[in-house]
């Protein structure tokens, strides 16, 4: 068990240099639970459809009249209005499932002061966010088990190296925050916040849309940047899909220029200041090997440290290079040569795993265990993904079946869908875990995996592991190849165990080294559609 290491991040109610607004005393959802608000927008004339702006009204008045006041919006946008659908963010509009308005809790409304909820001026960001659901991420509840009792030297190390790798970041954001313009428009804990265009996370530094609420990186911004001085031509090295979906607003607004954006942060300075002075002592005097997750130079992909040039295997068909290939033994025998390779980017082939398995992995177990769960199947060749509703036994019947010309190749969709797999699984799950080479990084508890070191209130990443089961797809002929399972741990995608019945023929796998990654990032961006932007989506 390890004790709680508290970061000191309950500082946003001392953050007002910046403006106008006085943040609120910050609570913890525990103590003060959100209440759910359903406020009724109201405007007088049905035929005005854009409103007067904060400045015009000031303008004519000379200042915002004293009968008229600003209300945070604590409804979704389609709450509003129908003749303001305008003034709607892009997922109100778009209304995927499990949508997170862009603009609920963070905008305020020009209203009067009575009745309330009369909207008669168009909306503002103010200068901080106040509303304790946006102040969620001020109690994390940080995990105290792992795989082992850990020395108190593991525990310096992970900080040391943790401080080292997020000290630039921390002191980019403070620099950041030092423009006045920034407003803060708090985060939520349990919410992933990305970049709506590249899905980069993002820390705090960030652009927000004032009319789709978009957010983009302070790299996807600068592209807009310049691709709105250089007007009809198109930037050289950049994706015209990128560019397209960068530059789209919301149909009434159309095009995206940079002053749609406004300059926001979704951490304090507070919580910056206090991460940069715990952060600052420990990388005083501490050298590292880079890693795969620092900012550096990507390594070259075959340059294999030369005392280990022994385990490089050559695989023997002439057009697969050469990568590590290691007795799960050799490997576990001495575990500064795992960390010189995961340092170093490199795969690793690891043998000699067929024993660790102790469950009975088959068909006949999930139908024995599962029986009829209900479940979903896609046909694998078809492009369009239609899913068909199943269950357990019925697709494991077809699964086991001898093949025959022309049949059907299915795989199982997201199978348990949404769930966790310890908990779907347990027994797998600890199977798996206890089989993995190097626990302390590999494991979902590994003291040395930094995941595992996340709130377990907070939106922790996929590490899986997850579950694939599929018939093997079949290009000769419509004839079908026995099936697979693979299970994975995506994030950190270093182990994989396959299973093969009988005599499957071969089974594809793309591995990619750490330079050939920004091409990977590249189509990612392609593939990433304007309506699903997903910031603040749910994990
Ligand atoms: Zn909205
Ligand atoms: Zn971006
Ligand atoms: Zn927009």
């Amino acid at each position: 068990m390890i004790h709680n290491q508290k970061r000191n991040i309950d500082a946003v109610d001392n953050h007002s240099q910046h403006g106008n607004v006085a943040p609120k005393k910050t609570q913890t959802k525990k103590n003060n639970p959100i209440r759910q608000v359903t406020q009724k927008w109201v405007h007088d004339d049905t035929s005005i459809e854009v409103l007067p702006t904060l400045e015009e009204i000031c303008i004519l008045h000379g200042r915002l009249p004293n009968d008229l006041t600003l209300e945070l919006q604590t409804t979704n946008c389609n709450k509003l209005p129908a003749h303001l659908r305008r003034y709607r963010c892009t997922p109100c509009i778009g209304k995927s499932v499990g949508f997170i308005c862009a603009f609920k809790w963070i905008r305020q409304w020009i209203c009067k002061r009575d009745p309330p909820n009369v909207i008669v001026g168009a909306p503002i960001l103010p200068d901080f966010t106040t509303h304790p659901s946006q102040l969620d991420y001020q109690s994390p509840k940080f995990p105290t088990e792992f795989n082992r009792l850990p020395h108190p030297q593991d525990l310096l190390e992970l900080r040391r190296l943790l401080a080292k790798i997020l000290l630039p970041v921390i002191e980019k954001e403070l620099a950041w925050l030092q423009d006045p313009q920034v407003k803060f428009i708090g985060r939520r804990i349990d919410l992933v916040t990305k970049c709506d265009y590249c899905s980069a996370t993002l820390i705090g530094a960030a652009w927000l849309c004032s009319q789709c609420g978009a957010e983009a990186c302070t790299k996807c911004f600068q592209l807009l940047v310049e691709q709105n001085q250089v007007g009809n031509t198109t930037l050289p090295d950049v994706h015209i899909d990128w560019l397209k979906r960068l530059k789209t607003c919301t149909k009434w607004h159309h095009l995206h220029t940079p002053t749609t954006y406004n300059k926001i942060s979704h951490i304090t300075q507070e919580e910056l200041d206090t991460l940069r002075k715990q952060m600052l002592p420990l990388t005083e005097n501490y050298e590292t090997s880079p890693t795969s997750t620092s900012q550096v130079e990507p390594p070259n992909p075959y340059s294999v440290p030369a005392d280990l040039v022994r385990f490089l295997h050559q695989p023997g068909d002439g057009c697969t290079e050469p990568y590590i290939k290691m007795q799960v033994n050799d490997l576990e025998a001495d575990p500064t040569i795992f960390d010189r390779l995961w340092a170093a980017g490199q795969m690793i082939v690891v043998t000699g795993m067929s024993d660790r398995l102790k469950k009975p992995w088959t068909p006949d177990y999930f139908t024995s265990k599962y029986d009829w769960d209900t479940c979903q199947r896609i046909r694998a060749n078809c492009p369009l993904q239609l899913p068909v509703d199943t269950t357990v036994r019925e697709f494991f019947k077809d699964f086991t079946k001898e093949s025959t010309k022309n049949q059907e190749v299915w795989k199982l969709r997201d199978w348990p869908p949404e769930a966790d797999f310890q908990e779907k699984f347990p027994d797998l799950f600890y199977d798996f875990e206890h089989a993995l080479p190097i626990p302390d990084i590999t494991t979902r508890f590994g003291i040395r995996n930094v995941a595992a070191h996340f709130p377990t209130n907070g939106n922790v990443p996929d590490i899986g592991p997850k579950m694939y089961i599929a018939m093997e797809n079949s290009d000769q002929g419509g004839s079908r190849a026995p099936l697979f399972f693979t299970w994975m741990l995506p994030m950190s995608s270093i182990f994989r165990l396959m299973r093969s019945r009988g005599t499957a023929k071969a089974v594809l796998y793309g591995t990619f080294t750490t330079p050939k990654t920004p091409k990977l990032c590249a189509s990612f961006y392609i593939s990433i559609k304007p309506t699903n932007f997903n910031s603040r989506s749910k994990k």
